[in-house]
């Protein structure tokens, strides 16, 4: 029987220079958002059958909100809830809120004694979903805090009852602040404890030229997150994994 290795070889092809390329090298990387037909499909087979009622309703409100484009999708929804069931997180936070959406699928993935420390510099936004998540019997869970997530992280650094305390901790907000927000998380997520920082593929744009037409706000942010995933996989402190959902989650896991 053929070793690992050897199959490998099997599965070998030459493309077009005459280079030799593995089977999962032509079919892996392109296979999972090579359509926007396939991602429909993930949705409508697998995430929407699954969507909590509670989450469906907030999706529909936020899809009608202007800024709806930043807004957590329904299959990352899905991922974090099953993340923090298998961690089996309680106490967790989250920086960048907007209406909800991820704060719900985590207030509903926690135990009912279960915590999440939500910050966002915009309290409407999270008021605009604050209704469905209380319908939803979780609203107890959060703890929300208005204002940049910064000062608030440094004031739980002077607590040393703070320290290596937190399961899980979601970033999903100004991304210019992603190192600033590690350097603190850091002290404060448990040994064994899971960061995820969103949108580390930030549109495609980290892999592309400098000089690729990009708007505005995409070109601002590139950099930071290019420091930011570089940054990450130097750091031994955590062991990474960059995930292609959405658009982009890397979970950081505490092991020193
Ligand atoms: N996780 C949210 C969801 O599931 O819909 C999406 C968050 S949205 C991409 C980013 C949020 O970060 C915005 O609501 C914005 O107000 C907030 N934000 C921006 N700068 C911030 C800061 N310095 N501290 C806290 N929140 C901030
Ligand atoms: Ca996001």
């Amino acid at each position: 029987m053929a070793t690992a290795a050897a199959a490998e070889v099997q599965t070998k092809a030459e493309n077009q220079n005459g280079e030799q390329k593995t089977r999962h090298q032509e079919v892996g990387h392109k296979s999972l958002l090579k359509s926007d037909a396939l991602y429909q499909y993930i949705l409508e087979t697998s995430v929407y059958p699954r969507e909590p009622e509670s989450m469906k309703e907030l999706r529909e409100i936020t899809a009608k909100h202007p800024w709806n484009l930043m807004t957590t999708s329904a299959d990352e929804g899905q991922f974090l809830s099953m993340l923090l069931k298998l961690i089996n997180a309680k106490k967790t936070m989250e920086i960048g809120v907007y209406t909800g959406y991820s704060l719900l699928a985590t207030a509903l993935a926690l135990p009912d004694d279960g915590k999440i420390l939500a910050m966002d510099i915009n309290r409407e936004n999270y008021e605009l979903g604050l209704p469905v998540i209380e319908k939803a019997g979780v609203a107890h869970k959060i703890d929300f805090r208005e204002g940049p997530a910064l000062p608030v992280l440094d004031e739980l650094l002077k607590d040393e009852n703070n320290h290596g305390s937190f399961d899980f901790v979601f970033v999903d907000a100004d991304k210019d602040n992603y190192l600033n927000y590690h350097n603190r998380l850091i002290d404060l997520v448990k040994l064994g404890g899971v960061i995820g920082y969103d949108n580390t593929l930030w549109n495609g744009s980290v892999a592309e030229p400098a000089d690729t037409p990009m708007r505005k706000y995409i070109r601002y942010y590139r950099d930071f997150v290019i420091e930011l995933n570089k940054a990450l996989a130097a750091d031994k402190r955590v062991e990474i994994c960059q995930l292609p959902i959405s658009d982009g989650i890397t979970l950081c896991r505490r092991v020193s």
